[in-house]
């Protein structure tokens, strides 16, 4: 008799899902690039196919935290804040279809084990997030999270600086700490050319 997992015996887990695979997206990109928008679209339309949806983001410190994720243009939706991806696994329940992640560069590196798991369960998991910190560093773990993702989504802003097409958040106030959470008045998108990898001055608008 063929063995139906012997390409992969190590990996227990997979002998238990129910012979449907589900499968990794990753929307990746600067601020202001339409990443949450394009999660809370994807999001919507599996709830409007009546799909079971879980959408978490990170707890990024002990305060209150809302229950929503929302875009820079107003779209928002539920969500759950979790302070760990042991935690959001523990949040799983088992009839969900799609899980959505917000912010995936604010997670430990156990979401990736993590986003396997979900993704070998049967599940469809959507992980929107940074892949470049201010300093234009690849922001951990989402270069991880793009590599065992099925399908990626590269979003792109617009340079407030010349108009052309922005990879990059630029910082508009010094700090050296890697994570400082808000965007709007202290990011802007930049392209390439004018990116500076510090904090640079707020472009100014006539
Ligand atoms: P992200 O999650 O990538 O930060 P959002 O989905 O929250 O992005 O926001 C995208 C929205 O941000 C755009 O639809 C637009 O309304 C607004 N926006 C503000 N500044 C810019 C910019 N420089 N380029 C493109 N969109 C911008
Ligand atoms: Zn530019």
């Amino acid at each position: 008799m063929v063995e139906e997992f012997a390409f992969d015996s190590t990996t227990e887990r997979r002998k238990h899902r129910n012979g449907r695979a589900g499968w990794v997206e990753v929307i990746a990109g600067s601020m202001f690039s339409g990443k949450s928008e394009e999660l809370i679209r994807r999001l919507n339309r599996a709830r409007i196919a009546r799909q079971k949806v879980q959408v978490f983001k990170p707890r990024i410190d002990d305060r209150y935290s809302v229950e929503e994720i929302a875009s820079h243009s107003g779209m928002t939706h539920i969500s759950k804040p979790v302070m760990t991806a042991k935690e959001l696994l523990s949040q799983i329940e088992e009839d969900t279809e799609v899980v959505g992640i917000d912010e995936g560069q604010f997670f430990d590196m156990e979401v990736i084990d993590a986003v396997n798991e979900l993704a070998d369960r049967g599940k469809r998991v959507i992980v929107a997030g940074l892949d470049q910190d201010y300093m234009g560093k690849p922001f951990e773990p989402m270069p991880q999270l793009l590599s065992i993702a099925e399908y990626i989504t590269k979003t792109h802003a617009i340079c407030v600086k010349c108009g052309q097409t922005a990879n990059y958040s630029q910082r508009t106030f010094e700090s050296e700490e890697r994570v400082e959470v808000g965007a709007t008045g202290k990011y802007e998108a930049r392209c390439r050319t004018c990116f500076i990898p510090h904090a640079d001055k707020p472009t100014v608008h006539e």
